[in-house]
């Protein structure tokens, strides 16, 4: 993959700082700049560090690899570095585990030479140590909401000192369902005046009303442009009957074509049994799905990075926001539902600077969603065709069987164990041909056909 670039940067004064001594951030701050290898800020950076630091609200449209966790942390972390440590000062909530835990990464690169603390604060590992940073006021919390209201109906969660509010991914925050949440969460938090950081991809209505109450003349940033995905980002789509979706992609992984990839799939039904299909081949491959343990998404995304695993098949809820360094595509084995849901996935590949290719695999009956993406988009995606793979071949093994089709498997199931039980009875002479057996038959019967 190559760092370019970005062609498309969003209107600025000619004024606007190219280097990041410019904004006249703190030398500790700076030093851990120069050492996380930033030279330049990125447009979200250039426009949302200054407001930050000015002590604006901010409402920024802003995917994963645009710089936006920085963009909201360098101003934070320059307001905290100089006052007092043992209150809890700033909040960020973000809509997934994956996503805190990367943050609070991102915010001990960026404080390293700093005493600011943070911790971040989710579900599926244990509450104690999260207690422990309730308590002991630790400077930045980095929290999803339902585990955030978890810690707030017991006594030691008070937020009275906060000053600063992030709201990251909002857009996401409300697809998964979590803004009843932020709405509760915000009734915890003290109502004197704050500021705060609203970052969204997209901006829905709900998202929209959200921000008109949360924020105060807001500096906007990148709020007109049309979403789209980050420049850089190679976009292709290969039309291809659904049954040898899983033959096209074991191709293109065979023929170097794809490189490290996440696989977007519409279920966790069909990640699953995408994942064993490669598996069975030999091709490295992890799931990431709400169906998995928190170790194993864990243990998933580390084997990922660490290019243990050359295929993560994962859903987009979880993987959304996800960000590994140097991935190389993006594949959408099923075309997303939504054109935002798209544009989300594929930012997977677009880092601060970098490019990377995202393709779609489309069959006949996905056309239609793949339209509404392309007005979305503004453009028609370019169509491509592997020369020298079978677009005739017949497969047998599909990766889901109809739901017409299970249910009939069922019944022949329960038809066949039904006449093996009275067989087996009637062998044994426990009950006489053709009665007992019969009525224990028939109970199984009616539970299979309520199922
Ligand atoms: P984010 O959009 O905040 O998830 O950031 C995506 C990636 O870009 C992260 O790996 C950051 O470390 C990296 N990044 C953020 N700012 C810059 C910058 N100014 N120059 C180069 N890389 C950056």
């Amino acid at each position: 993959m190559t760092m370019t670039q970005r062609k498309e940067s969003p209107a600025r004064t000619p004024a606007s700082p190219s280097s990041f001594e410019t904004f006249g951030l703190h030398a500790e701050l700076l030093r851990a700049v120069r050492e996380l290898g930033f030279e330049q800020p990125t447009p979200i950076q250039a426009d949302a560090i200054p407001a930050g630091l000015a002590g604006r609200d901010v409402l920024a449209c802003a995917m994963t690899g645009s710089g936006k966790t920085a963009a909201f942390l360098l101003p934070i972390l320059e307001r905290l570095r100089a006052k007092p440590r043992g209150t809890t000062r700033a909040l960020i909530l973000t809509p997934t585990r994956e996503l805190a835990a990367q943050i609070e990464e991102h915010r001990a690169q960026l404080a390293q030479h700093t005493r600011v603390t943070g911790a971040a604060v989710f579900g599926g590992v244990a509450m104690g140590p999260q207690e422990q940073a309730f308590r002991r006021g630790t400077d930045i919390l980095i929290a999803t909401p339902g585990r955030l209201l978890d810690h707030f109906g017991r006594g030691y969660a008070r937020l009275n000192g906060l000053e600063l509010l992030v709201l990251d991914e909002a857009d996401r925050m409300l697809d998964m369902g979590f803004l009843p949440d932020i709405r509760r969460v915000l009734r915890h938090l003290p109502s004197r005046r704050r500021q705060t950081f609203f970052f969204s991809a997209t901006l829905p209505r709900p998202i929209v009303e959200l921000s008109r109450e949360l924020l105060v003349a807001p500096a906007a940033i990148n709020v007109e442009r049309k979403a789209a995905p980050a420049t850089g980002v190679a976009q292709a789509v290969y039309p291809v009957p659904q049954q040898l979706k899983v033959a096209l992609l074991l191709e293109l992984l065979r023929r170097d074509e794809l490189g490290n990839v996440i696989v977007f799939c519409r279920t966790k039904h069909r990640a699953n049994r995408l994942a064993e299909k490669l598996d069975r081949v030999g091709v490295s491959v992890a799931k990431m799905h709400g169906n998995r343990s928190q170790a194993q998404r864990t243990e998933a995304l580390a084997g990922f990075k660490s290019g243990r695993y050359r295929v993560l098949a994962a859903t987009d809820i979880v993987a959304r926001g996800i960000d590994v360094e140097a991935l190389d595509h993006v594949l959408n084995f099923d075309v997303p539902k939504t054109p935002d849901d798209y544009i989300h996935r594929v930012g997977r590949t677009a880092r601060a600077g970098a490019t990377g290719d995202a393709y779609t695999f489309v069959a006949s009956e996905e056309e239609g969603e793949l339209r509404a993406i392309e007005r979305a988009v503004g453009r028609r995606l370019e169509r491509r065709t592997l020369a020298g793979f079978d677009y005739a071949a017949v497969v047998q093994e599909r990766l889901e069987v109809p739901l017409a089709e299970r249910i009939a498997g069922m019944r022949a199931r329960t038809a066949e164990e039904r006449a093996r039980a009275r067989a087996n009875a009637e062998r044994r002479g426990l009950v006489a041909a053709g009665s007992g057996a019969r009525a224990n038959g028939g109970r199984r019967g009616n539970r299979g056909g309520g199922r």
